[in-house]
C-alpha cells in the first residue's frame, strides 16, 4: 500500500488563482520521487498542503490509509524544507540545527552528536556558532536542509533545496542526499525546477502542468516513453527536436512524412501509428550524421551545418533545416566542415504524437 496518497485534490486561492485541478498520486513508503514542473504549476502548493500549511480547496490527502484532516499538523512527523530557508535570525547555525530535537526535549549529548554528525556531512561544522546574516545564501540553504535531516522525520519535503548553490557544490549535495537516501530511505517529496536533478536523485518523477499530474514515472520511463510532447520537451538537453508535419501513405511505395517543403520516406519495416497530421520527435542523439562519401539511403535527409559545439565529451551539431534549427549530438570526435551535410534519424527511436492534443501515440 502506498504510504501518502492525494485524491482529487484541488486548490484554488481566494483570489481566484487555481493551483491545482485534480492530483492523483500515490507515493510509496521510503521512495524519493520528484516534483518537477515549470514555475508556476504547482509543486510548492502541494508540498504546502501536505505539509498541513495551506488546505486544500476539494479533495483528499491521506497518510498510511488515515485521513490527513484528522492527524494534527504537529502528529504528521514530516518536516519540510522551504525555498526561502525560513531559519530563525537570532539563532546560531548549532541552535538552528538542534531546535526540532530540543522541541522534543531529547537529551543534550543526543542533540549534540546528532548535529555534529549532520553539519559534517553538510561541510557545516566551521560555521556551527554563526547567525544565519553572517552566512551566505548557499550555507544558509545547507543549515535549513541540516534542521530537516537532524530532526530525521518519517516524511521529508524538500522544496527545491539545492537552488543557490553553485554547480560544483550543487552535485557533492546531489550525491550527499542520495547516499541519505540509501542509508535511511525516508520517504521523500523533492521539488526541483531541475531536469537534471530530477533524472538523478528521483526514483520516480512527477512531471506537472498547470497544476494537473502530465507524467508520473521512472526516469527511463519519463525519458524514452513520454506520455505528451510536454513531458519530452521538459526532459534531454539540447531539447528533443519536434517536426509537425503529416504521413503520407503511399499506396504504392513506402509511407513518408512530410513537413515544411521537405518529404522523406520511412522505412518499409517502420509502421508509422497513422496517416495524416503528425508531430514527429527525434531525440538529438538519435540523429546521425553520415559521412560524406557514404551512400544516401532514401531516408537520409540534407541539412545545413551551422556549427559544432564541443562539449569535451560529446558534440553538438547545430543544424538548420529551411524554415527550423534543430541538434543532433554525437558521442564521437567528427569532422565535419560547415555546409550541407546528410543526417540519419534512428527512426526506431522516433516518437510519434498527435498533431493537435500532443499526446503520444
Ligand atoms: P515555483 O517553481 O516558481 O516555486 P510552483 O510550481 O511551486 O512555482 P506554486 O507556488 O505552487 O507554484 O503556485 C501555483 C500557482 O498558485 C501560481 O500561479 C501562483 O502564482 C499561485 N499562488 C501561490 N500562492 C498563492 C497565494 N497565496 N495567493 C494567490 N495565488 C497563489
Amino acid at each position: 500500500m502506498s504510504l501518502i496518497s492525494f485524491q482529487k485534490l484541488c486548490k484554488t486561492f481566494d483570489d481566484g488563482t487555481p493551483a491545482l485541478e485534480g492530483i492523483d498520486l500515490e507515493v510509496d513508503q521510503g521512495e524519493l520521487l520528484a516534483i518537477v514542473g515549470p514555475s508556476g504549476c504547482g509543486k510548492t502548493t502541494l508540498l504546502r498542503i501536505l505539509a498541513g500549511l495551506d488546505n486544500p480547496t476539494s479533495g483528499n490527502i491521506t497518510i498510511s490509509g488515515k485521513n490527513l484532516d484528522s492527524i494534527e499538523p504537529k502528529n504528521r512527523d514530516l518536516s519540510m524544507v522551504f525555498q526561502n530557508y525560513a531559519l530563525f535570525p537570532h539563532l546560531s547555525v548549532f541552535e538552528n540545527m538542534a531546535f526540532g530535537l530540543q522541541a522534543q526535549k531529547r537529551p543534550k549529548h543526543e542533540i549534540q552528536s546528532a548535529v555534529e554528525q549532520v553539519a559534517k556531512r553538510l561541510d557545516l561544522l566551521e560555521l556551527i556558532g554563526r547567525k544565519p546574516a553572517q552566512i551566505s545564501g548557499g550555507q544558509r540553504q545547507r543549515v535549513a536542509l541540516g534542521r530537516l535531516l537532524v530532526r530525521n522525520p518519517s516524511i521529508r519535503l524538500l522544496d527545491e533545496p539545492l537552488s543557490n548553490l553553485d554547480a560544483h557544490l550543487r552535485s557533492s549535495m546531489r550525491r550527499e542526499l542520495a547516499l541519505l537516501h540509501q542509508e535511511n530511505p525516508c520517504t521523500t517529496l523533492f521539488v526541483t525546477h531541475d531536469q537534471v536533478e530530477a533524472m538523478t536523485l528521483g526514483q520516480r518523477i512527477c512531471v506537472m502542468k498547470n497544476g494537473q499530474i502530465s507524467q508520473v514515472g521512472t526516469p527511463t520511463e519519463i525519458y524514452d516513453s513520454p506520455d505528451n510532447q510536454f513531458v519530452a520537451q521538459f526532459f534531454g538537453s539540447p531539447p528533443i527536436n519536434l517536426f509537425r508535419g503529416e504521413i503520407v501513405d503511399g499506396s504504392h511505395s513506402t509511407p513518408s512524412f512530410r513537413w515544411n517543403d521537405q518529404s522523406i520516406s520511412l522505412p518499409p519495416n517502420l509502421s508509422p501509428p497513422l496517416t495524416g497530421k503528425i508531430c514527429l520527435g527525434l531525440r538529438p542523439e538519435h540523429l546521425i550524421p553520415i559521412p560524406t562519401g557514404q551512400t544516401k539511403k532514401q531516408q537520409d535527409w540534407s541539412v545545413q551545418l551551422e556549427r559544432i559545439e564541443n562539449l569535451g565529451d560529446a558534440q553538438i551539431f547545430h543544424l538548420s533545416d529551411h524554415s527550423s534549427c534543430l541538434n543532433l549530438r554525437t558521442n564521437r570526435e567528427q569532422n565535419f566542415p560547415p555546409g550541407q551535410i546528410t543526417i540519419r534519424p534512428s527512426w526506431e527511436k522516433a516518437l510519434w504524437f498527435d498533431h493537435d492534443s500532443g499526446n503520444r501515440l
